[in-house]
């Protein structure tokens, strides 16, 4: 990982944040493991902890709510899409495990995360491409860069964004499978 690190740190740190090491001293709020987080400066300074928007400077004012448009073939959209720059990092809303890299004809490259209690999956498509070293099985903090916003699978070449679902998983907690949430009230709430 200390390679993974180094090229985040290279990367991100210029832009967006710093890189952090929390010790377990630090308090009841964050992990008991030490831990490095990208910290994008517009979102930890004002989200509430257990949800981050997705899209390293992104604000809570600039979302708009597209979870009820329709899509092709009658289908319900079921997700936010959030507009950002080719290459603008993405980050895990939440503590979680990588569950699947996936790469799929509509959403292209994909990540799908499950959080800590494996209830909900958090999926991020369209990713120009995976952040160094993220891959299956890796646990993440909310905050790691697991990829880039870009317009793989059906996004329109000139409109660049992330494509963010939240679904809750059934008992059988297959990455595929879940009831979709809507995302917007969630992360609109956060001042
Ligand atoms: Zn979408």
């Amino acid at each position: 990982m200390r390679t993974a690190y180094a090229f985040f740190s290279g990367l991100v740190l210029g832009a967006v944040g710093v890189l952090m090491v929390r010790p377990a001293s630090m308090g009841a709020q964050t992990s008991a493991k030490p831990v490095r987080l990208v910290t994008p400066a517009p979102v930890l300074t004002t989200g509430n902890g257990s949800l981050l928007i997705p899209v390293v400077g992104v604000s809570a004012e600039q979302l708009r709510d597209n979870f009820d448009q329709s899509r092709s073939g009658g289908r319900m959209h079921g997700a936010l899409d959030i507009m950002a720059p080719r290459g603008t990092p993405v980050i895990a809303a939440v503590d979680g495990t990588i569950r699947k890299l996936f790469t799929s004809n509509a959403g292209g490259l994909t990540v799908y995360e499950f959080d800590a209690a494996q209830e909900k999956v958090y999926y991020y498509a369209h990713l120009d491409s995976y952040a160094d070293g993220i891959h299956e099985g890796l646990a993440v903090k909310a905050g790691t860069v697991i990829g880039y916003v870009g317009t793989t699978g059906n996004a329109p070449p000139d409109a660049p964004h992330l494509h963010f679902a939240i679904e809750i998983l059934t008992a059988e907690k297959r990455w595929w499978q879940g009831t979709p949430i809507n995302p917007y009230p969630l992360l609109a709430a956060q001042k």
